[in-house]
């Protein structure tokens, strides 16, 4: 046994080791800027999860809120025609339930005469119609010769889901001659593909107007 290995030089050999460590911890925090203040970390607080918001549940699935403006609900790709029968579209589900069931029943009868009825527009959202009108302002020059074309967001029967598009040309002419049976009429002479449920109580039509202006 060495003397090195006594217990006493046991002993000091631990205490030079620990000052070394100190030495060497002290001459790394001088060889850098040390902190101001020392933060000294006692305890955590877990501050309590905030309260989940409530789930927003407005009364009408379509309303997006007053600062943003749907100027798209409603809209179809250029030459895209619905099946009536397409009831995930908006353009449909949002349509007055009688009217969607009517062109339905078209739909039926008409279908068994080889003819196809297709919805090209049917319900619109406000934003929609008012570009719709926008857009018609700016194509014909003037308020007045648009609103012959396009009706505007506050009269528009798309709007309120009251009104339906049909296309081809064919369909429009069979639900011309057929429609009235389904309470189904064209309103605007200039719109053959414009229908609403219009009958009065003895299932006419009434009369054309010219245009969505007249
Ligand atoms: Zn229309």
């Amino acid at each position: 046994m060495s003397a090195r290995n006594t217990p006493v030089h046991a002993g000091i050999s631990r205490a030079l080791g620990a000052i070394g460590i100190a030495l060497c911890a002290l001459l790394a925090a001088c060889g850098r800027s040390a902190p101001d203040v020392m933060l000294v970390q006692t305890s955590i607080e877990v501050p309590p999860a905030p309260e989940p918001a409530p789930p927003q549940q407005p009364d009408n699935p379509m309303t997006i809120g007053p600062a943003a403006v749907d100027t798209t609900g409603g809209w179809l790709p250029d030459g895209t025609m619905l099946s009536p029968f397409d009831s995930a579209n908006p353009i449909l589900s949002q349509l007055d339930p009688a009217l969607l069931q009517a062109v339905r029943s078209a739909a039926g009868l008409a279908g068994s005469q080889g003819v196809d009825i297709r919805v090209t527009s049917g319900w619109r959202s406000k934003g929609f119609q008012q570009r719709l009108f926008d857009d018609a302002v700016a194509n014909y020059g003037s308020i007045a010769k648009a609103a012959e074309f396009v009706a505007t967001p506050e009269v528009s029967k798309h709007v309120t889901g009251q009104a339906v598009d049909i296309g081809p040309a064919q369909a429009d002419s069979w639900l011309i001659a057929n429609g009235r049976q389904f309470g189904l009429c064209q309103i605007y002479a200039n719109e053959i593909w414009h229908f609403e449920l219009a009958v009065d109580e003895y299932g006419n039509c009434p009369p054309l107007r010219p245009n969505a202006a007249g």
